[in-house]
């Protein structure tokens, strides 16, 4: 497989700041934020991306969401509000090939999408 950076924060051959790590994730903050709080939540497991989840990987994706909800509260934004964002493939703008949930928050983000 091609060098991939969250494989070697994983690994601990790469440096994050992690916030958070249990047996399924581990969360660290975004190295460019777009908001005050920008964290990523990624699975200890390789998942390419979204398109490539099945069966197996349902209680993964519970954990993901799990783990964000601990996060928001441990950054104290669950009650201000915030965004959970899961970027795929080109038109989304996904940069890194490894399944990651964005947590966006600590300033009014406003609408997602203007329409
Ligand atoms: P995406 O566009 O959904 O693939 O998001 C990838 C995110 O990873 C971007 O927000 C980057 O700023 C972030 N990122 C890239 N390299 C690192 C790194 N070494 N540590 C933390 N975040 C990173």
């Amino acid at each position: 497989m091609k060098k991939n950076i969250f494989i070697d924060i994983l690994s601990g051959k790469s440096k994050a700041d992690i916030v958070y790590k249990d047996k399924y994730v581990t969360a660290f903050n975004d190295i460019n934020p777009v908001t005050p709080v920008h964290i990523l939540v990624i699975p200890n497991i390789y998942i390419k991306n979204l398109n490539y989840i099945n069966n197996n990987h349902v209680i993964l994706l519970g954990k993901m969401l799990l783990a964000s909800s601990k996060i928001v509260y441990i950054k104290n934004i669950y009650k201000s509000g915030y965004r959970l964002v899961i970027n795929c493939n080109k038109h989304s703008g996904q940069e890194i090939d490894y399944l990651h949930l964005h947590i966006l928050g600590g300033c009014f983000l406003g609408k997602m999408i203007n329409l």
